[in-house]
Formats: structure tokens, C-alpha cells, sequence
């Protein structure tokens, strides 16, 4: 079951590759963003619109700066995520 990560100033998902397609498509094969490598868990980052495994949104989270200006991005990221994985039953 997919769920929004609660306590981080960023809009984030947590979810794995099931729910990944649901949104994207069967095609999805959960790949890292950042690193490249395929991972069954994951979180997607509404601000980048990127999946990210566990390992490499960790890192991500203790050096990202957050910008006022990319919270309409993020939002709309966010919302979209929010919608199709409620769609689905997954969130
Ligand atoms: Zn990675």
C-alpha cells in the first residue's frame, strides 16, 4: 500500500513498483532516477517528478533545499500521483 511520508517538508509517496504502474503503466520498471538501478521500493518526489530507491532518497533528503517557488510544480505533481494511486485503491 502506497503512503504519503508525513514529518519532511517535501510532497513524497512511498510506493513500489505495483503501485508505480498503476500509474505509469505496465511498462514502469522502476528504475532510480538517480542511481539507475531497478528497485521494488521506492518514493516518488512530487518536486523532481522522479522515483527514487530508498537508498538514493535518503541522500536526496538530507542535501535538498526547498524552493517557495516549485510548490505549484510539486502540488500539481503531487495531486496527479495522489489521484491515480486513489483510483486505484493503492493509497
Ligand atoms: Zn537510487
Amino acid at each position: 500500500m502506497a503512503e504519503i511520508v508525513t514529518g519532511i517538508k517535501f510532497k513524497v509517496i512511498k510506493l513500489n513498483l505495483v503501485e508505480l504502474q498503476a500509474v505509469e503503466g505496465g511498462y514502469a520498471i522502476g528504475i532510480c532516477d538517480s542511481c539507475g538501478k531497478p528497485s521494488f521500493d521506492g518514493y516518488y518526489i512530487a518536486v523532481l517528478n522522479s522515483y527514487y530507491c530508498p537508498e538514493c532518497f535518503k541522500s536526496w533528503l538530507r542535501r535538498a533545499t526547498y524552493f517557495p517557488e516549485d510548490k505549484p510544480i510539486e502540488d500539481r505533481n503531487f495531486n496527479y500521483w495522489k489521484q491515480q494511486l486513489e483510483k486505484v485503491g493503492n493509497l
